[in-house]
């Protein structure tokens, strides 16, 4: 007779059975690097904290230190223009920021840019538009651009956030064009979520983040997984290396469908900052214990098929693994 219970005997014996094992070499941490250069707890994403170049540094360290392969670098600027051309300057923050991580840490620590319009432009929307129309072509170039500026400066990985169609051709060509062809292009794969609006108070300079375009326009309908799948066709088809599934919890079954179709394909599940910020309120509200609910979730990602995890708990999930409990 077959019974799992005997498997289900010891911690010890569950750890061994297991298919699948989330282990720190999957994570990803995102980090927000301030121009300003202060250092302050990040109002929207409690418990993370905007970093001066320094304290970057430090908290890159502490990422190798705790095994952690790669960080996520987003730029948060004194100041933004009107067509985000403040983007393409060769010792712009972001430049600056490559540079020294990468002095610092060499081959030691993966570094991924995210490339998108919003983080240099007044109205920080993700796509050039004219009169309610989005600029396809005019993004793509541009975001190719900025690619290039970053991974000249130390990117190991460029990550085009825009959705628009094409952003990994250009991207490719530019990258591959300017003797680049070592750098990495890891696309963005979104669906449309309110799961988004921590991260853009984090990002925004001013009190009314993303005037403008409705963001509907560049992103996948959460309802429609057939353009969904289109786009990462399109994104594979044009030569993304990896891709980025965001928000990480309402897209599992793309998550499932993305491996299926694409298995040599390493699929990166972004757990973005309003499924952290789920996950703290209701811990501090005292409904679950925010580490058992973190590992719930992280795990169900993984067995979802993702190969890696971008989130904002990478640390405390690191030092979790390294107790060998959970
Ligand atoms: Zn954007």
């Amino acid at each position: 007779m077959y019974l799992t219970t005997r498997l289900k005997k010891s911690k010890a014996m569950v750890r061994l059975v297991r298919p699948t094992e989330l282990t720190s070499d999957d994570l990803i941490y995102p980090i927000f690097a301030r121009e300003d250069g202060k250092s302050f707890e990040i109002p929207s994403i409690r418990g993370e904290k905007y970093l001066s170049v320094d304290d970057a540094v430090r908290k890159c360290q502490d990422a190798v230190n705790l095994g952690i392969p790669a960080v996520l670098v987003f730029g948060v600027l004194k100041e933004k223009d009107a067509d985000g051309s403040i983007a393409l300057q060769k010792n712009g923050f972001h430049a600056r920021v490559f540079k020294k991580l990468k002095k610092e840490f060499g081959d030691e620590l993966v570094l991924i840019s995210n490339v998108c319009l919003c983080d240099y432009t007044v109205d920080e929307t993700c796509v050039y538009a004219e009169k309610g129309k989005v600029l396809n072509e005019k993004t793509a170039e541009m975001l190719a651009k900025i690619a290039v500026v970053h991974a000249k400066a130390g990117a190991d990985v460029v990550a085009p956030a825009a959705m628009c169609d094409g952003q990994v051709r250009h991207m490719r060509q530019a990258l591959d064009a300017a003797g680049l062809d070592d750098v990495a292009v890891m696309s963005y794969l979104k669906t449309d979520s309110c799961l988004f609006n921590p991260f853009f108070e984090a990002m925004s300079l001013s009190r009314s983040p993303r005037r403008g375009i409705d963001s509907s326009k560049f992103r996948a309908d959460i309802v429609n997984e057939k353009v969904f799948m289109q786009k990462a066709d399109l994104d594979i088809s044009e030569g993304a290396d990896m891709v980025i599934v965001k928000p990480a919890l309402t897209n599992l079954d793309h998550i499932l469908r993305v491996k299926q179709k694409h298995s040599a394909v390493p699929i990166a599940a972004y757990q973005v900052s309003g499924e952290y910020a789920m996950m703290r309120a209701s811990s501090e509200a005292g409904y679950f214990d925010e580490n058992i609910l973190l590992m719930e979730t992280l795990n169900s990602i993984k067995r979802a098929g993702a190969d890696m995890i971008i989130t904002y708990h990478a640390q405390e999930v690191a030092k979790l693994l390294s107790k060998k409990n959970v």
